[in-house]
């Protein structure tokens, strides 16, 4: 299945949930405040308030982006910025150029490719997320070009 993902999988991401608080109030480790929410964000063990749990670049509301948080540098960030700040890269299977890990990369089998390489070689058609394709001898390649190379005996059998 061709996918389109960030280009990378890493590690330090710190799970966030949103508890309801039972027992004694608890302090929030951004502003020292007791928490009188309704719910409260729990994260690196420690009790915050929605408003409280906030990227340190971005300044966005981390509860409200996603349930990970990421930590690195005693800094808390959201995934962009996290990716921005600490992505490593892949290389591109088409140019081999290095793709920055907070692009947006086609993924097909163990390949990555940047968006705007990912196309036909032979016609330079481009693809969709969905898109049928077919990778042959590590070429990417359209419907039109793969079943033509197959009518004329270059290739045998379909990928995807
Ligand atoms: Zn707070
Ligand atoms: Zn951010
Ligand atoms: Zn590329
Ligand atoms: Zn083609």
């Amino acid at each position: 299945m061709l996918q389109r993902e960030k280009a990378m999988k890493f590690k330090e991401s710190v799970p966030m949930l949103s508890v309801q608080p039972k027992g004694k109030q608890k302090g929030c480790a951004g502003c020292n405040r007791k928490i009188k929410d309704r719910y409260l964000l729990k994260a690196l063990d420690k009790y915050w308030h929605e408003d409280c749990l906030k990227c340190a670049c971005c300044d966005c509301r981390l509860g409200e982006v996603g349930s990970t948080l990421y930590t690195k540098a005693n800094l808390i960030l959201c995934r962009r910025d996290y990716l921005r700040l600490f992505g490593t890269t892949g290389n591109c299977a088409a140019c081999s150029k290095l793709i920055p890990a907070f692009e947006m990369v086609m993924r097909a089998r163990d390949n990555v490719y940047h968006l705007d390489c990912f196309a036909c070689q032979l016609c330079n058609q481009r693809f969709c997320v969905g898109d049928k394709f077919f990778l042959k001898n590590n070429m990417i390649l359209c419907q039109m070009d793969y079943e033509e190379g197959q009518l004329n005996g270059s290739f045998e059998t379909q990928v995807q």
